[in-house]
């Protein structure tokens, strides 16, 4: 699906661009949760309680690769965990991951990255 690749950005690939990215932000972080619930049984993957009714508020989705914008529809990068052990789990990753002296790389995958540069290429000048 790549037609060109630099270029003036046109009308149309841009409203498209824009438009699959807001469908994606969109769809993330509300989908996930009910697609892990549907693909896994509703058992946490750390202390095995098992869940069902209102306690199912309990069972949360955990990233395994810890970036909450990597959810393959296969479920591959996604583990249920009751609230207890998720927070455990992240406990322990940021003690492992955090650097000492400073916080600079956010892993944060921003959907919007580049959108910028394509809408409007060098214009500094005028603000
Ligand atoms: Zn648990
Ligand atoms: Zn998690």
């Amino acid at each position: 699906m790549r037609s060109c690749e630099v270029g003036k950005p046109d009308a149309h690939v841009v409203e498209s661009i824009i438009n699959t990215a807001l469908l994606e932000v969109a769809m993330k972080p509300s989908n996930y949760r009910e697609q892990a619930l549907k693909l896994f049984p509703w058992v946490c993957g750390r202390c095995g309680r098992d869940f069902e009714g209102k306690q199912l508020r309990e069972l949360t989705v955990h990233h395994k690769d810890h970036n909450h914008n990597n959810n393959p529809s296969d479920g591959s990068n996604w583990e249920l965990l009751c609230i207890y052990c998720h927070d455990q789990e992240h406990t322990r990753f940021e003690t492992m991951h955090t650097s000492p002296d400073r916080e600079e790389h956010q892993g944060t995958y921003n959907p919007f990255a580049g959108l910028d540069r394509l809408l409007k290429p060098d214009d500094d000048s005028e603000t």
